[in-house]
Parts: structure tokens; sequence; C-alpha cells
């Protein structure tokens, strides 16, 4: 089921919360709202369960107008960071609570229950107690009691931050394949961008209320349109540099052979970028960036400050003067002293808004 949400606002009391959201969420998509903690991602999500109401603003689910309604009346699913299950409850008894709620028939319920534990691999656990089980067998038995019913629409907030690394890894993974193969439209909230990056179709980066960008994984990491964008996804983050167009069309920076000419598209963005209260700045990855000999013809010589060799890429921290920036290569016999050279690739160096610049998507 598609998802449209117009014009959303959410003030508690004094405190505006979410200002403004617009998006259409496509049927079948996985979308993943990403941002830092306290920017209005949970409510968001709440508003769409129908836990919360908004400020103003409007919610269709499948094209009917849903912003008052019940939650039992959306057709949602949710599952939380806290699994939430019964403790004195097995798991079989768990996943079936929904059902039973629902006064569904005992064998009907039981053949579902077991088709969604054979599902995500919980088939030898369903006699267990939540007690007797890991933290990600745990996860998987509250996505089996969201699944269960088979909702039209998955809502899921931060449902791996109790597990660690390695284990939510394993999880995206299962997750993203569930979903997709069952072909649910899916909104995943996250403040880990590797996670947003790894399973949406879209993201949305968040910032103070406002959806600040929508795009593919891709799109958000090549052509992030703020500094917000730029800096929160990839790590070490994108290196920016105040900027200004020349005529013609060319943007440059402090460092004179880090420059970049316009194309029809990023001209009309620089446009409203200009228009807007903030400023413009160039931005480069730092894996973009090309080591050279110091004195190459286009590099830009720079001192390296420190090398931090991580086993499959390196980060060179570097300084022009006053500038600093970092770059991302493979292993370098380059250490803290040396001079190198820097090749910025003019293809690959992006227009970015600093943030009070008024950015539409
Ligand atoms: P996190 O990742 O920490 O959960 P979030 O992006 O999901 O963050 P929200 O939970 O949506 O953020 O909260 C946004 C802001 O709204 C926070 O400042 C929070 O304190 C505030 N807030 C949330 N719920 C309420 C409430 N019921 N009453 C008052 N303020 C609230």
């Amino acid at each position: 089921m598609a998802i449209n949400i117009d014009t959303v606002y959410k003030q508690f009391g004094a405190l505006k919360v979410v200002n403004g959201v617009s998006v259409d969420i496509k049927d079948g998509e996985f979308f993943v709202m990403l941002g830092p903690s306290g920017c209005g991602k949970t409510t968001t999500l709440r508003m769409v369960a129908g836990l919360e109401l908004p400020t103003a603003g409007r919610i269709s689910i499948d094209g009917a107008d849903m912003t008052y309604a019940e939650p039992r009346h959306r057709d949602i699913a949710m599952a939380f960071q806290d699994y939430g299950l019964y403790p004195n409850m097995t798991v079989f008894k768990n996943i079936e609570f929904p059902l039973k709620i629902r006064k569904l028939d005992v064998r009907e319920r039981a053949r579902k229950v077991e088709d969604t534990a054979e599902k995500l691999g919980l088939g030898e656990l369903l006699q267990r107690k939540p007690s007797q089980l890991s933290g990600g067998q745990r996860q998987r038995v509250s996505l089996a009691r969201a699944l269960v019913r088979n909702p039209k629409v998955f809502l899921m907030d931060e449902p791996l931050s109790n597990l660690d690394a390695k284990l939510r890894a394993v999880m995206r993974t299962e997750i993203k394949k569930l979903v997709t193969n069952l072909g649910i439209t899916t909104i995943y909230v996250t403040h880990d961008q590797i996670e947003a990056m790894a399973m949406a179709d879209r993201i949305a980066v968040m910032s103070k209320g406002n959806m600040v960008q929508v795009a593919s994984p891709l799109e958000v990491y090549d052509r992030p349109k703020t500094r917000f964008v730029a800096e929160f996804i990839g790590s070490p983050p994108m290196n920016l540099f105040p900027a200004q167009i020349k005529a013609g069309g060319t943007v440059t920076c402090i460092l004179p052979n880090f420059a970049h000419s316009l194309c029809e598209e990023e001209r009309a963005f620089a446009a409203q970028i200009v228009d807007g209260k903030g400023g413009l700045l160039l931005g480069i990855r730092p894996e973009h960036l090309v080591v050279a000999k110091a004195g190459a013809q286009g590099a830009t010589d720079a001192l390296v400050e420190l090398v931090e060799p991580l086993g499959q890429t390196t980060n060179i921290y570097v300084s022009v003067g006053d500038v600093r920036f970092v770059i991302v290569t493979d292993r370098t016999t380059a250490k803290a002293g040396d001079t190198i050279g820097v090749v910025a690739p003019s293809d690959l160096l992006r227009v970015v808004a600093n943030d009070d610049a008024v950015v539409r998507h």
C-alpha cells in the first residue's frame, strides 16, 4: 500500500517536533527515515501508526485519509527496539497472540504461526520461552509476531539497536529479504547510516523535524544537497570548502586546483542556494581524492598530519595552510610530516548548500 504524508506538523506544547513533512512512499517500498536523536523520526512514524495525531497535515494510506483513524483500522504492524515479548508465553504463543485477539480459528492460527515461524527460522524454537533465546532470536520472534497477520504496512523503530554489531549486520539482511519477498510497504527508523544505506530503497535524511533530502542511498551519498547530509552520511564525512561561482559557471574554492564546472541541473540548484540565506560549498568524498607526487601537475601540495591505517583503507589527514581535509586511500607509505600531491577530479566535486540555505527536494 502507498503511504502519503502531506505537510504534516507535530507540536508538543510549544515544542515543534515535525515541521511540515511531505513524502509519498510507494507500494512495496522499503523507506528509511535516518537522522540523529531527537530529529522527529519516531514521532513521524507514530503518526503514521496512529499512536500520535498530527497538529496539522494529512496522512493517507492507499488513498484513504487516515490522519485521525484509530491504529487498529490502519492494517499496520509495528516492531520496536525493545521486543515487547510476553516472558511467560512460549514463542508459539507470543506469535499467536495477535491472531487470538482477532479471534481466528485455532487451526488457522496454528497454520499461520508455523508458516511465519518457518520463514523466520524459528521452527525449532516454538516451545521455548523468551528467556531461553538469544537476542537475535528474540528479535525474530518480535518480527514474526508483527508479520503473522499479514499487515499491508510494516513500521520498524530501531529494531536492531539492542543487538551486537555482528548480529545487526545479519539481521538487517534477513529483515530486508523478508519484507521484500512479502512485498510489504515498510518504514524503518534508524540513526545508523550503514543500516540505512544497506536496507533502503529510499532514505529520508531528517534534521530538526524536516526531511532534508529524500533519495536513493547512492544518490544521497553521491549528491548530498546540504552540509548536514554530506556530514551525516559517510565516514569520514565529505570534505567541504566554502565556494564561489565564477562567470561561465565554474565553482572554485580556496584551493585553486579544486574546481568544478556546473552542469545544467547543478546551475539551477546552485541558483537556489545563492538565493537562500546560506552559502555555497564545494564538496568531495575522501575516497575520491587521489594521492600524487608532490609538485605533480594539477595536484595541490598538502602536508600529511596523521595517517590512520585501517586495514582495508587508510585515512590520510592533511593540511594546506589553514585548510584541513581527509583522503581515504589504499595502503600508503606516506607519513606525518611528508608533503604529498592531492588531485580532486573535477567531475567528482559536488555543489553543496550550507544548511541555512533553502533547498527543496
Ligand atoms: P530518537 O532516535 O532519540 O528516538 P527521534 O528522532 O525518534 O529520536 P522523536 O522521538 O520523534 O525523535 O522526538 C523528537 C522530539 O520530540 C524530542 O525532542 C522529544 O523529546 C520530543 N517528544 C517526543 N514525544 C514527546 C511527547 N509525548 N511530549 C513532549 N515531547 C516529546
